[in-house]
């Protein structure tokens, strides 16, 4: 295994092979051909690809970017994207989790999930041309008729048609439900679609030859809001009767936005049916787009937790070599100048950075590997307790991680001091490129209001958050004798407390008290993710303790560092022990504070009227 600047390849395999223990999915029929060999081999690929090729246009996305031609309405991305993406491509990762019978390799999502983390960490804005093709994918292959599938699948299979999905207007960014695109069926059975769609990612580009836009829009006639929403596919290019591309549809990019990151990425504004020929195919049946689309944007906001992560990673992998390099100041008094990865407290914002990159690692292949149990169980009570894991995990997934990896990135760039500000080292990039994360795909707004009321609060006899707590309480129970109170106690106060925290805002849905609950639906979202973290390094503590003791016994002292610095697989275990302590003693406490805020329930945000927030002009 490589040691690359990326991502340490080694806690994706701690992870995988020795916390989730994936080969035991092999006892699933659609699994049962794959081992650990062939997982290794893919995963090998994929941070060859990624380092060799997504890695290397990096900066060239982020400084040179993207032209929009405003007279062709095109949108040309770096030449060095091309080459890069098709490897990509060619090696079948946008695939990777597509059955072999619908033209896919059919591996584990844990598998794509950790592939995805090297690509992004790569290179984000590039990987997302690649992923939208899988997203757009799912959803026609689930709800396509057969002339839909046969109509844009083999293509897009093959790599040679992109994917986005168009949800937001102008008018229509939070509030879905509020869009103004219109539909009206045609005597063939297509519909004649018109709107303007805003904020599209991958909306314009000329990696591939065609793309396909799943696009949300309202038949005439059909009710207001996110009940009479229909989803169609809207091709740039119609497509003939033999499958050749034929005439251009009417639809273009009006324009593309000139962002803080992703700059490699054609955020696009689309126009659609301005001379009133947008053809678009119905998907699934009328009124049916949220549910439809709700699909794809789950996996899209599992997939934002997934890009927070690897840029996360990469931010914090580039500061530790930095830390090595960079020499300033004397660690001991009257000692030697050092490094200053020598300094206690460059050490400690490098323990936070690797404890909070491991939790988030931890968080999303954990999230996969439910996925997995999900789509392939025979047994009804193993899918349901899945089922559980994944839909309540979803939202931290994608809020907790992407609002922790704004953190992470920035202490990356404090680390490296005054060059950390500077455009000469890569890490003020992946603090630029990770903002938009806590935005889109629903800002954590969306996502925490998700996360309390309708997969905790009104969930079914509150099952989800039942299975979350059982799973928790049977780690606390293994740690003992394993794992020292001091890391145990911490992580079992904090169950305690988020039940305290749920009984309270159960009693204040019982009794309408919904702006009461509104008012703390961030602030327990942000209390989650600390406290998922934390339990996911209680257990994994319960395996790396005994791997090093018995690797590095009662050393202590000189016989102990020589010991760290020959064995890579000492050193590593010794590290993952340490940066689990520190999470949960140096950086989980933080979540008491947190979640004393929300038990207070103040009510100022209740009560502030807009006119309290004076200085600023009214308009
Ligand atoms: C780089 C980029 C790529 C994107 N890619 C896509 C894409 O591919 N497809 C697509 O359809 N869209 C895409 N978007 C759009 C993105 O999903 C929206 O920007 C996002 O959903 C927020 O909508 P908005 O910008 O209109 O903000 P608003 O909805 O106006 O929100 C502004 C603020 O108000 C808060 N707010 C709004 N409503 C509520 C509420 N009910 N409760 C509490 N707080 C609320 C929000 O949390 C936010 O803080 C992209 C955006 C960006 C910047």
């Amino acid at each position: 295994m490589s040691l690359n600047p990326l991502v340490d390849s080694r806690d994706v395999r701690f992870i995988l092979f020795e916390l989730l223990e994936l080969e035991k999915l092999n006892r699933f029929e659609k699994y049962k051909d794959f081992d650990r060999s062939a997982y290794e081999d893919t995963l090998e690929l994929a941070e060859k690809i990624a380092l060799d090729q997504f890695y290397a246009c990096n900066a060239d996305g982020d400084k040179n970017g993207l032209q929009f031609d405003p007279k062709t309405h095109e949108v040309k991305v770096p030449e060095s994207f091309h080459k890069a993406f098709r490897a990509h491509i060619d090696a079948g990762f946008h695939s990777l989790s597509f059955s072999p019978e619908e033209g896919g390799i059919g591996m584990p999502s844990s598998i794509s999930m950790a592939a995805a983390e090297y690509f992004n960490a790569g290179n984000t804005s590039l990987t997302m041309y690649c992923g939208s093709i899988t997203g757009a994918m799912h959803i026609i292959a689930h709800f396509g008729s057969e002339e839909v599938k046969n109509m844009f699948l083999p293509q897009m299979m093959s790599g040679e048609w992109g994917g986005t999905m168009c949800l937001t207007e102008p008018s229509a960014g939070s509030d879905v439900g509020a869009l103004k695109s219109k539909a009206v069926k045609q005597a063939d059975g297509t519909y004649l679609i018109t709107g303007q769609k805003i904020f599209i990612s991958n909306g314009e580009n000329d990696l591939v030859s065609n793309i396909i836009h799943p696009v949300l829009a309202r038949i005439e006639g059909d009710p207001e809001g996110t009940k009479g929403i229909s989803i169609f596919i809207v091709p740039k290019f119609l497509i003939n009767k033999d499958g050749s591309l034929g005439e251009r549809n009417d639809m273009v990019c009006t324009g593309i936005e000139h962002k803080m990151g992703l700059k490699g990425n054609a955020t696009s504004s689309l126009s659609f049916g301005d001379n009133g020929k947008c053809v678009g195919y119905l998907l699934g049946n009328e009124r049916e787009g949220m549910k439809i689309m709700f699909m794809l944007m789950n996996a899209a906001r599992i997939h934002t937790g997934v890009q927070a992560e690897a840029l996360s990673s990469a931010a914090y992998m580039h500061a530790i070599t930095y830390a090595r390099n960079r020499i300033q100041g004397e660690a001991k008094p009257k000692g030697p100048k050092s490094p200053i990865i020598e300094h206690i407290d460059v050490k400690r914002m490098l323990l936070y950075m690797k404890s909070t990159v491991e939790a988030m690692r931890m968080l999303t292949l954990f999230l996969a590997y439910h996925e997995d149990i999900m789509y392939s169980s025979p047994l009804a009570d193993e899918v349901k307790e899945a089922t559980a894991i994944v839909e309540i995990l979803t939202p931290i997934v994608k809020a907790g991680i992407s609002d922790a990896s704004w953190l992470v990135t920035a202490e990356a760039m404090q680390v490296y001091g005054g060059y950390g500000y500077c455009q000469e080292y890569p890490v003020e990039q992946y603090a630029r490129d990770c903002k938009v994360l806590s935005i889109y795909e629903g800002t954590n707004a969306i996502q925490s209001l998700d996360l309390q009321m309708r997969k905790i609060l009104m969930n079914p006899g509150q099952y989800n958050y039942a299975i979350l707590k059982k799973r928790m309480t049977e780690t606390i129970d293994k740690a003992k004798g394993i794992v020292d109170d001091k890391y145990i106690a911490p992580v079992e106060k904090g169950l305690k407390t988020l039940d305290d925290i749920i009984t309270m805002m159960s009693t204040q849905l019982m009794e309408g008290k919904i702006a009461a609950l509104f008012a703390n639906s961030t602030p327990l979202q942000q209390a989650m993710f600390p406290l998922i973290s934390a339990w996911l390094h209680l257990w994994s503590l319960t395996i790396t303790i005994p791997k090093m003791k018995a690797l590095v016994g009662d050393l202590k002292g000189a016989d102990r560092r020589k010991l760290l610095a020959d064995n890579a697989e000492a050193a590593y275990y010794s590290g993952r022990v340490m940066s689990s302590q520190f999470f949960i003693a140096a950086e989980f406490p933080k979540f008491f504070g947190k979640t004393e805020c929300i038990m207070n329930n103040d009510a100022t945000a209740i009560f502030a009227t807009s006119d309290v927030f004076t200085g600023a002009p009214k308009e």
